[in-house]
């Protein structure tokens, strides 16, 4: 099958200031969609051509997981951002108060992680597949808990170029602004979605 880059689920400049039209034109319409692009092009005449990208993330490595995992990845990342303002409810937030002590303890692990992650990659929030219990992963690179026996909740993407057009080199005050921005029911969305995928298995 052909991946599609999909559109942002808000306009580009919806986010500002905290994340700039300019760099929407380029994460988005330049890095996201060259992963596209590349993984249409590396699987043709492959296995992979006919699968769906979930079984690509799942059986693939080298360039077709990357570029794979990056579509996957910033699709995703999209969804976790919003310009209403929101925070964790329910289930979720029973589950945070439960792992982490409070939402502010939880911001602080998350923040400590991404400011330390060395390198290009993600920092997700994740709910494990087998006990259910909720924690902060990082990856590098292109890599994703899907990959790790884990459903992602919510992630941040600490590449440069997520960034480096609004804050230059300075990770930490993107970190701060993706509070502000971070799509609390999407994240609870998915939350009860792994729960009720668990309990029915
Ligand atoms: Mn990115």
């Amino acid at each position: 099958m052909k991946h599609e880059l999909p559109n942002l689920p808000f306009p580009k400049n919806a986010l500002e200031p905290y994340i700039s039209a300019e760099t929407f034109d380029y994460h988005h319409g330049r890095h996201h969609r060259a992963y596209v692009e590349k993984l249409n092009t590396l699987i043709q005449g492959t296995e992979f051509e006919s699968m769906s990208l979930d079984q690509i993330i799942a059986k693939s490595t080298g360039p077709i997981f990357n570029n794979a995992a990056q579509t996957w990845n910033h699709s995703f990342f999209w969804n976790c951002l919003s310009a209403q303002r929101s925070n964790p409810r329910g289930d979720l937030l029973t589950a945070i108060n439960q792992e982490f002590g409070s939402v502010d303890q939880l911001k602080d692990d998350f923040n400590k992680a991404a400011i330390g992650l060395f390198g290009s990659g993600w920092v997700w929030l994740v709910r494990d597949n087998k006990d259910g219990s909720i924690s902060i992963q990082t990856t590098s690179n292109a890599d994703n808990p899907l990959r790790h026996e884990a459903t992602p909740l919510l992630t941040l993407d600490v590449w440069e170029h997520a960034y480096y057009i609004d804050y230059r080199n300075e990770r930490p005050k993107f970190i701060q602004a993706f509070w502000n921005i971070l799509n609390w029911e999407f994240a609870e969305k998915n939350f009860n979605a792994a729960k009720a995928r668990s309990a029915a298995a």
